[in-house]
């Protein structure tokens, strides 16, 4: 990592959708924040949409899933009572 990368956070209701996906590469994902001051992939500005990981993986390629998936377990969060999704957790 040479350099650290800046984000805006995004704000989510729980339930809603909260990966960022750039629409115009469609090559990152973001779980609630998006890269400033544009894509890292692609440089667009304001070209990322929300969806859910269900949702990428009904239309991502293989590589976008995999972020997507990776992205979802990286942010720590209160863990809710019931489980919300049939996600794999880490073994750890
Ligand atoms: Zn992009």
């Amino acid at each position: 990592m040479s350099e650290r990368k800046t984000f805006w956070p995004v704000e989510c209701e729980a339930g809603e959708p909260d990966l960022l996906v750039c629409m115009s590469c469609l090559n990152e994902v973001f779980k609630r924040k998006v890269p400033m001051p544009d894509c890292p992939a692609c440089h667009g500005v304001s070209t990322y949409e929300a969806f859910t990981l269900e949702a990428i993986r009904d239309w991502g390629t293989d590589p976008l899933i995999e972020k997507a998936v990776r992205a979802n377990a990286e942010v720590e969060q209160p863990v809710p009572s019931t489980p919300a999704l049939g996600l794999e957790l880490p073994a750890e």
